[in-house]
């Protein structure tokens, strides 16, 4: 059983589909973190985030793995690494390269296969798990979305501003709207979820309920 959640940044997806992975036993794929990997792979290597074919190839040989909630890049824990708002850019500007979602697409269908699984990220209910049964997607306003963002730095002690943090989300949504290939939309058959209002735990609830029924 697959339940896909996507949409934009600080919608409180991660912390949704984890909760509801845990809540129901299932497993958690944290997508966004599998293009970030991509993108902090080519940035260590010196690679130009405009070289398409350089990243291509960085993305060939860029091994990913997940093991008890780390993200393991050709064997080596990088999940501190992942999190920066300056790994989040280029991890949208990777995520346009047509070679890389192809490879990381197939990655998430092996991932999946036999499991029962929370997938999370931008793509998934459209092109990587198109016959889920159960699949959503979370809105918010962009300025809500920047203040939570903003939260969950403040709260791990790292100085970002509001202003930053928006003009950040805001490159990054228009990003992954107008690429080329799988823009971020919702799949037909997705429930849409306006959290604006929402606090965590009633979005939790309400899938739950909605993958039980
Ligand atoms: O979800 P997260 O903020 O970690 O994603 C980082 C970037 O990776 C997104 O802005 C998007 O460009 C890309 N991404 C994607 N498809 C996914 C997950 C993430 O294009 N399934």
């Amino acid at each position: 059983m697959i339940v896909t959640i996507d949409g934009p940044a600080g919608t409180g997806k991660s912390t949704v589909a984890r909760r509801l992975a845990d809540s129901l036993g299932y497993e958690y794929l944290d997508t966004g973190a599998m293009y970030r990997m991509v993108a902090f792979h080519v940035v260590s290597k010196g690679v130009s985030l405009t070289d398409s074919s350089a990243i291509e190839a960085v993305a060939e040989e860029t091994q990913i793995d997940f093991r008890n909630g780390d993200a393991y890049l050709n064997g080596t824990d990088v999940s501190g690494e992942l999190r920066q708002p300056d790994v989040a850019v280029a991890a949208s500007m990777v995520a346009q390269i047509p070679r890389v979602r192809e490879i990381l697409v197939q990655r998430q269908q092996e991932i999946a296969v036999g499991r029962d699984i929370v997938c999370e990220g931008r793509d998934q209910g459209t092109v990587v798990f198109p016959k889920a049964r159960c699949k959503f997607f979370l809105t918010a306003s962009p300025e809500i979305r920047a203040e939570r963002r903003l939260g969950e730095f403040t709260s791990q002690g790292k100085k970002v501003s509001y202003d930053q943090l928006l003009e950040e989300q805001n490159e990054r949504d228009r990003r992954d709207e107008n690429r080329e290939v799988a823009p971020l939309r919702p799949a037909d058959d997705a429930e849409l979820v306006d959290t604006t209002e929402l606090s965590i735990d009633e979005v939790v609830e309400r899938l739950k309920s909605q993958v039980q029924s």
